[in-house]
């Protein structure tokens, strides 16, 4: 018999090893701790049969701590809360957008009961889901109507199949555009059915590009924020404005998707002067479409506005129903929607806003009382230390853009920044930072404040965890 026979005939049996398990959480379900025991011998058998694996746990003790570890795992949920200490305010990978108290309540409010979400009070009869959002939405940006789907990508896909279904769209070469997580424009453009006319070169197009193309088979001009890309140099875009100009001469719509679609000019507070939604609206774009949760600060959503007769088609479209939005964004939207009656407050309460607008002198006061609750500069001044750094606002229209800010930054001793910068991901409550220079960073810019004492907890063990190295 070879030895890979002979480790196979060891593996343990899946019953005996459930009977005689020592597990503290005997509360874990039985189908939970018999998967996650096939599974781990499983793992073996394979590791053995492709010759991985040359050895087994030798102790009851060994295999038990093993499963047992499994067992967890597959016992905690998938989606975790973890802090983020990369100050990347706007964190797609991390869940872009927090919701304020507030709108938690307004969520939790609607999720837990029954609502009025396509029910009219007042007539008592079927009414539309829309409705509870689209006044706001008119009201906030100017528009005439309103629709909100699933996220932006939905958006772009509904209003591209509604108004150039088998017609060209006139779109620039520079606008062309892939934003992370698999939405490319000329994708999402074929897969509506829309028809793509390339127009200009990659780093200059002028009007008069979109006017050579325009025929009676031209359903739309279509303008798209670059995003995540920027040319620089030898540039130049059409304003949208002109855009407007030559549709209107022409008879045919113009939509610009926004991506980030901010409501305020949060230029003030050092980012990017970015025309706003209402900009974009009051130049007599006839489509604007926009995230829900980039520099909204809401939930995953797609907002689109514009012409009351465009918007009127875009509802109409069957695809609608299968990119419709859920009653819990529409309630955690419509609440941050009504923060933004008042500009100061949707600056306090949103907390995507309040991160984005912070002071630096803030921030750094924040690190200030970190520090004193972990003992004072005296107790840390060998591994932690405060200094200057930048943040990065993230996803959507100005992903690059610095903003000053300051960072708790960790010196890892012999241990090395790579190892405690995993150990801090594999903590109850993970940790994301950042390295810098071998140091791990922890931006103070996106941390909460309930992160605080969980951050001195952690940090409270990193200190140790040093000195026993
Ligand atoms: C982010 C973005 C999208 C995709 O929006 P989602 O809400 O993530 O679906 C589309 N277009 C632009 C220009 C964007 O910036």
């Amino acid at each position: 018999m070879n030895d890979k026979n002979k480790l196979l005939r060891k593996l343990p049996k899946i019953d005996f090893v459930l009977d005689n398990l020592e597990h503290k959480n005997d509360d874990v379900p039985l189908s939970i701790r018999k998967a996650a025991v096939r599974e781990t011998i499983e793992e073996f058998r394979q590791q053995i049969l492709s010759g991985l694996c040359t050895e087994l746990p030798r102790t009851q003790k060994e295999w038990d701590a093993l499963f047992n570890e499994v067992i967890d795992k597959k016992n905690s949920p998938n989606l975790q809360r973890v802090i983020n200490g990369t100050g990347v305010v706007i964190h797609t990978n991390l869940g872009r957008s927090l919701l304020g108290r507030q709108t938690m309540s307004a969520l939790q409010n609607a999720a837990s009961h029954y609502t009025n979400l396509e029910f009219d009070l007042s007539t008592g009869k079927r009414g539309s889901r829309y409705s509870l959002v689209e006044d706001i939405i008119c009201d906030l940006t100017g528009a005439e109507a309103a629709l909100v789907v699933n996220n932006n990508a939905a958006a772009v896909l509904l209003s591209l199949n509604t108004l150039s279904y088998k017609k060209e769209t006139i779109v620039s070469r520079g606008q062309l555009v892939e934003i992370g997580g698999s939405f490319r424009i000329p994708d999402v453009m074929s897969r509506s059915g829309a028809e793509m006319v390339e127009v200009g070169a990659t780093n200059r197009t002028h009007l008069f590009d979109y006017e050579n193309v325009i025929h009676e088979e031209t359903g739309l001009l279509l303008k798209v924020h670059t995003s995540n890309f920027r040319v620089i140099g030898f540039t130049s875009e059409v304003p949208i404005h002109d855009l407007v100009t030559l549709g209107n001469k022409h008879g045919i719509p113009v939509m610009e998707d926004l991506g980030s679609g901010s409501l305020i000019d949060l230029s003030p507070w050092g980012l990017p002067k970015e025309p706003t939604v209402q900009d974009i609206v009051a130049a007599g774009t006839d489509v604007v479409t926009f995230s829900g949760d980039k520099l909204l600060g809401g939930p995953q959503a797609g907002l689109i506005v514009g012409k009351k007769e465009i918007i009127a088609r875009i509802k109409k479209n069957p695809m609608n129903r299968a990119l419709r939005i859920d009653k819990f964004t529409l309630a955690s939207l419509e609440s941050v929607l009504r923060d933004y009656y008042d500009m100061n407050h949707a600056l306090e309460s949103i907390p995507t806003l309040s991160m984005l607008t912070a002071h630096p002198d803030t921030i750094k006061k924040k690190g200030h009382r970190v520090i004193r609750r972990l003992g004072g500069a005296q107790k840390i001044k060998a591994c932690i230390g405060l200094q200057k750094t930048v943040s990065r606002v993230g996803g959507g229209a100005m992903p690059e853009h610095g903003l000053d800010s300051w960072a708790l930054s960790l010196q890892p001793g012999a241990t090395g920044a790579s190892a405690f910068e995993k150990w801090f991901r594999g903590l109850e409550i993970p940790l994301i930072v950042r390295i810098e220079d071998n140091k791990m960073l922890i931006d103070l810019r996106t941390i909460l404040e309930d992160d605080i004492p969980i951050l001195v907890q952690i940090l409270t063990q990193f200190m140790d965890k040093r000195q026993d190295a």
